[in-house]
């Protein structure tokens, strides 16, 4: 939509006095008020148009640029200046200026609260599988702003003090009357805070705070997993003018085991054996979180066979529930072999295929089926 020129939309000579340019905003702007013109959109669009029409045009700087460059040179929604919200909300353009008019006087303290909670913080631990496992308690350094001991937290230079700010006496908002209208917006000279500092302490800057390193102790449950999140509420970055701290969340990584991998409660490892042990059976010794554990390999083991040890696992962060151990064989070939253990090695292989089908029952078996592939 093609925006109207300025001194248009007012109704006014391109050299109007300011004077002149308040009288004809107060007449657009009674008249087409949403109060007096309810759910009526063509109202509330000219509405807007009259009062940016005046914005921009009772400030000289914006009019100058107007003047020279057109809408481009005052573009709303680069902000700044007085109002300075763009025109997007109802309420930013009716807030404020018709307050007194229309909204039966409020009275001071209408401004927009500068009252902000600090930001949440992330903090990334790392920890072994068996901190994880029995629960621990860290010791953490997170960052946090403290008080500046040079100044006390007052931002003034040591032997001076903060002056209560004279523009705005205090209240940190000023009222601009304009007229019939009456503009509140944070006080430009103490930008809300109400004091000023006329000699700012040089230890924090005057901001009356300064960056430290905190230390905070971490409770971490037994039995807590990957990427979990323990909160610690009000240790994040700190409120803006008096308004709550943020949380800080702890997030876990566990550090990749030598030995154990864990899914959810259940823990796996490998374990080699000898080929004749897995042939011949014997007790291995294998170990778990809570020490070393004895597992009786029965004769005739084979490759990939899971052992199930119940409750060798982590106990649930929630019901404590303990998980399993599922300990996975793996046989291994002998290799380095010497002349001798060939020898042996040949002449065992000489006996156990004579009668294949009794020793080895599935690679006969297999073989077989590949033989009726092939002919078949
Ligand atoms: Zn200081
Ligand atoms: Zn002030």
């Amino acid at each position: 939509m093609a925006k109207r020129d300025l001194y248009e939309v007012l109704g006014v000579n391109r050299d109007a006095s300011e004077d002149e340019m308040k009288k004809a905003y107060r007449k657009l702007a009674m008249k087409y008020h949403p109060d007096r013109n309810p759910d009526n959109k063509e109202a509330e669009e000219k509405f807007k148009e009259a009062k940016e029409a005046y914005e921009i045009l009772t400030d000289a700087n914006k009019r100058a640029a107007y003047d020279r460059y057109g809408h481009d040179g005052v573009n709303p929604q680069m902000g700044g200046g007085a109002g300075g919200q763009g025109f997007d909300g109802f309420a930013d353009a009716f807030g404020d200026i018709f307050g007194d008019i229309f909204g039966g006087g409020g009275g001071g303290g209408r401004g927009r609260s500068n009252v902000y909670r600090g930001a949440d913080l992330r903090y990334n631990l790392e920890i072994s599988l068996e901190e994880a496992a029995r629960g621990a308690e860290k010791t953490i350094r997170i960052p946090a702003q403290e008080e500046c001991g040079a100044c006390h937290g007052s931002g003034a230079k040591p032997g001076t003090q903060p002056k209560t700010c004279p523009t705005c006496g205090g209240a940190g908002q000023v009222r601009i009357q304009q007229g019939f209208f009456s503009i509140q917006q944070t006080c430009p000279k103490c930008h809300g805070s109400g004091r000023i500092i006329p000699e700012p302490c040089t230890s924090c800057g005057g901001a009356g705070r300064v960056k430290r390193q905190k230390t905070l102790e971490v409770k971490i449950p037994a039995g807590i997993d990957d990427d979990m999140r323990l909160r610690h509420g009000g240790h994040g970055e700190p409120g803006v003018n008096g308004g709550p701290a943020g949380d800080l969340y702890v997030e876990i990584h566990i550090k990749q085991h030598p030995v154990f991998q864990r899914d959810g409660d259940d823990l796996h490892c490998e374990m080699p054996i000898s080929f004749t042990t897995a042939a011949l059976g014997g007790e291995i010794e294998i170990p778990t979180l809570d020490g070393a554990a004895n597992i009786r390999i029965p004769a005739e083991t084979q490759s990939a066979k899971v052992f199930r040890l119940r409750g060798k696992g982590i106990r649930n962060v929630r019901t404590h529930a303990p998980g399993d151990l599922m300990v996975h064989v793996v046989v291994e070939t002998p290799v380095k072999l010497t002349e001798r253990q060939k020898e042996l090695l040949r002449e065992f292989e000489d006996i156990a295929s004579s009668n294949a089908e009794r020793h080895n029952p599935k690679a006969k078996s297999w073989m077989d089926k590949v033989k009726d592939f092939f002919s078949g």
